[in-house]
């Protein structure tokens, strides 16, 4: 058996039965991680802290103690998460040398779980692409074939989980950067209702749209990880008063009969690629045949979802990264007219091509001028994205739709382009923009042998629906461990 390949439900029952201990597993870990070196996944290797915790949970499993079905288990988490003694880079050259003083919620709850955290997932720069080929510090190569790209911005957390270089990751999501590269690594990725989990310690994009989920080996996991990182924290203004639920127990049905499962022309229409569309079409075959009722509902303005998310995201962007002009920490810049000058030189530098076009764009929609024009006009057509949503959920439990337009594409194949990168994220969007939750997991191969994502999408809080059919599609129609 390898280890590595196995799902946190089954490493979970062989820690708890003694049949393996997490240094053994942690070990195991660094071993995959210092082989697949050239992947460029992780910024950081916690190796000695990763070593020292799995003991301490080996201990205290020798001691008989009850432990989560997380305890020792080797993961990773994005490089915009803080935790103490580790960087947190951003993959920007800004924050470079930037330690983190605290720890973000997501990390406390992961290591109270007894998550052994073992390193830090690169990603594009502050969360800024479709690819990770933003990173400061060096693409990060898809594991299923390096000449491709992993997606992005969560490129890194999602090829150290398809890499099994370790169980399960955290990524953040502000447009799709969860659910984008899980589909193009072949995981499955989650990204929770806006609010659901703490945002505390998590270096901000665009805050009314920011979320961080779990990126997994299947929708089990995703449960898992779900239950351990979500709660209301009294640190973060948006964090969501909602009961705790008990995904993983409160799941699962092994039924789909009598679901009721929007369908959206609008989805299809957008799509070009036939092999997407194909792979697509035979999960609503399987749905039906299941039980399932397919229910034709109308998202007229999903069209423009993409227009409202460069909008809103940037200006938001520009705003949050105001705070980065070079004196606390940033590239170093000894010779400077005054402090303008400083500012200046500061941004020129540390700041990657995308990032500067995301402050321009965001402080031009955000001028007197254009205010109006761009920014009011996106957040009016949010709302008429959020209706749609809210009343498409009237006649369906869930809506699905494809999770990117085409499978991965080739290293340097779109970084010229930036609209056809932005064009990655027309199906994860409009799910930030309207607050909900969803999940990718692999729905087929394509012809470059590269994986496709099918996307189910739920109403606010309703993650569990979103398990249910993932877990009963991954059960009884496609698994991509399994092909
Ligand atoms: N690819 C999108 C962007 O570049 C989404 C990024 C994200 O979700 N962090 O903005």
């Amino acid at each position: 058996m390898e280890i590595l390949n196995e799902t946190i439900e089954n490493i979970s029952g062989l820690l708890k039965n003694k049949e393996i201990s997490s240094v053994e597993l942690v070990n195991a870990s660094l071993k995959r991680i210092d082989e697949t070196q050239n992947l460029n996944i992780l910024h950081e290797v916690c190796r000695e802290s990763a070593v020292e915790k799995a003991k301490e949970v080996d201990e205290l499993r020798a001691k008989g103690a009850e432990l989560s079905p997380l305890a020792g288990v080797p993961v990773v988490i994005k490089d915009n998460i803080s935790m103490v003694g580790t960087y947190t880079t951003c993959s920007s050259k800004f924050l470079e040398n930037y330690k983190s003083p605290y720890n973000a919620t997501v990390v406390d709850k992961l290591q109270n779980a007894g998550a052994i955290i073992v390193g830090k997932a690169n990603m594009d720069e502050f969360a800024m692409g479709s690819s990770s080929e933003t990173c400061a510090f060096g693409v990060v190569h898809n594991p299923r074939n390096p000449e491709y790209v992993p997606g992005g911005s969560s490129g890194g957390s999602a090829s150290t989980v398809a890499g099994n270089q370790c169980f399960a990751s955290l990524g953040t999501d502000t447009g799709g950067s969860i659910r984008q590269p899980s589909s193009f690594c072949g995981v499955v990725g989650l990204k929770p209702t806006y609010g659901l989990v703490s945002r505390y310690g998590v270096v901000a994009f665009a805050s009314s749209l920011d979320q961080v989920g779990p990126i997994t080996k299947s929708v089990k996991d995703s449960a898992l990880m779900l239950d351990v990182i979500s709660g209301y924290d009294a640190n973060e203004f948006t964090s969501a008063k909602h009961e705790p639920e008990n995904y993983y127990e409160n799941s699962f049905k092994n039924s789909i009969k009598g679901l009721k499962i929007g369908f959206a022309k609008e989805f299809v229409e957008l799509l070009k690629n036939q092999e997407v569309l194909n792979s697509f079409m035979n999960a609503i075959d399987f749905f039906k045949a299941n039980g399932a009722e397919i229910v034709d509902i109308k998202l007229p303005h999903i069209k423009d979802a993409l227009a409202v998310y460069y909008v809103l995201s940037s200006a938001e962007a520009a705003s949050n990264l105001a705070r980065f002009d070079g004196i606390k920490y940033g590239v170093p810049t000894d010779e400077f007219k005054d402090l303008v000058d400083f500012y200046v030189q500061s941004r020129t530098k540390g700041f990657g091509k995308e990032v500067k076009r995301r402050i321009m764009l965001g402080n031009f929609v955000l001028s007197s001028g254009y205010f109006d024009a761009y920014y009011n006009k996106a957040k009016a057509v949010q709302n008429l994205i959020i209706n749609e949503f809210s009343d498409a959920f009237k006649n369906c439990d869930v809506i699905i739709s494809p999770t990117t337009p085409s499978p991965a594409f080739k290293i340097g194949e779109k970084v010229s382009n930036p609209l056809e990168m932005y064009l990655n994220d027309i199906y994860t969007v409009p799910v930030n923009i309207a607050t909900l939750p969803a999940i990718s997991l692999p729905c087929g191969v394509a012809s470059n042998g590269l994986p496709l994502g099918l996307q189910i999408i739920g109403n606010r809080f309703s993650e569990s629906k979103l398990f249910n059919l993932g877990d009963y599609f991954e059960k009884n129609c496609f698994n991509l461990r399994e092909v």
